[in-house]
């Protein structure tokens, strides 16, 4: 009698650790936010990256099976700032989960937290395909992703008050881990002030400001737009005036623009991860930034 008194004590134990251990479901639009993710919430979360580092983070096909996982987070965490535009506001409308809409604590914009660069004056259609609300690209600058690192380790724990201590010192381990590699990275970066660099889209504005490094032209004649052989003569020219020290693309832009321009005037094109697993060895955050100063280092000594 008393050993099955027991033994329903014990399952019912059983059942309600059962509960107390369902972990907090994060869908992350791209994989830099995944990784954060991750890092902040350890063993008590389950994430899910919408994109790869392969995928151009602006455009994704909005796959069944993604409607399918935004119907099962518990928190989406996304760059925001119209990043996304064209595809997560058609994936939270097919999902039906009210918790993750724009506004409910089941939604996190990382660049809503931070000061954001680029925002324009007005937006006409002229300029291309523009981020209304400034740049979205915020991952590039360490100082705004501790900032966005401290937002949504408040928001892992208003969404999961029982294990606020375990995020609270994931949190501390993080930042005193970022604040020392930040140290590094800003001594050995040093070269790289005022060097200039052309780019593809406007994915490195952060990290440029950041770096002090001048954005010596863009292969896109507007953002969004694809480059012209026309556009490429203007570049071409300007870059004789006044040459740069590299042309950067992302792992999931086309190298071909950078590649003709490179021909045209002996600059080296450069691929850089910009995200997590854009690279060999970029696995986290840390070695997203270790690999990016290398590759720049490299050209720019
Ligand atoms: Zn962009």
């Amino acid at each position: 009698m008393n050993r099955t008194y027991y033994l329903v004590l014990f399952l019912l134990g059983m059942g309600l650790t059962q509960v107390s251990v369902a972990k907090l479901n994060i869908f992350a639009c791209e994989p830099e936010w995944a990784s954060l993710a991750k890092t902040l919430g350890g063993d008590q979360v389950t994430i899910t990256a919408a994109t790869t580092a392969h995928q151009d983070p602006h455009r994704i096909e909005p796959r069944p099976s993604l409607i399918a996982k935004v119907r099962r987070a518990d928190l989406l965490v996304c760059s925001g700032a119209e990043l996304e535009v064209g595809w997560l506001p058609m994936l939270q409308r097919q999902a039906g989960n009210r918790k993750v809409l724009p506004g409910q604590v089941g939604y996190f914009e990382a660049a809503e937290q931070v000061e954001r660069l680029g925002i324009p004056k007005q937006v006409d259609r002229s300029m291309g395909d523009i981020h209304a609300s400034g740049n979205p690209h915020v991952h590039l600058d360490p100082n705004r992703l501790l900032t966005i690192a401290s937002a949504l380790s408040e928001r892992l724990k208003t969404l999961d008050p029982s294990n606020a201590a375990h995020y609270r010192s994931r949190f501390d381990d993080f930042t005193s881990r970022w604040r020392q590699a930040l140290k590094r990275w800003q001594r050995i970066a040093k070269p790289l002030k005022g060097a200039r660099v052309v780019v593809h889209h406007q994915d490195w504005d952060y990290l440029f400001d950041w770096l002090q490094i001048v954005k010596a032209g863009s292969l896109e004649p507007k953002p969004g737009l694809p480059t012209s052989a026309g556009h490429l003569v203007k570049l071409r020219q300007a870059l004789i005036q006044e040459p740069a020290g590299a042309i950067v693309y992302t792992h999931y832009q086309s190298p071909k623009a950078a590649n003709r321009l490179s021909q045209l005037t002996g600059i080296a094109a450069l691929e850089l991860p910009y995200t997590v697993g854009g690279g060999e060895g970029v696995t986290d955050l840390f070695s997203l930034y270790d690999e990016t100063l290398k590759r720049l280092l490299k050209v720019i000594p």
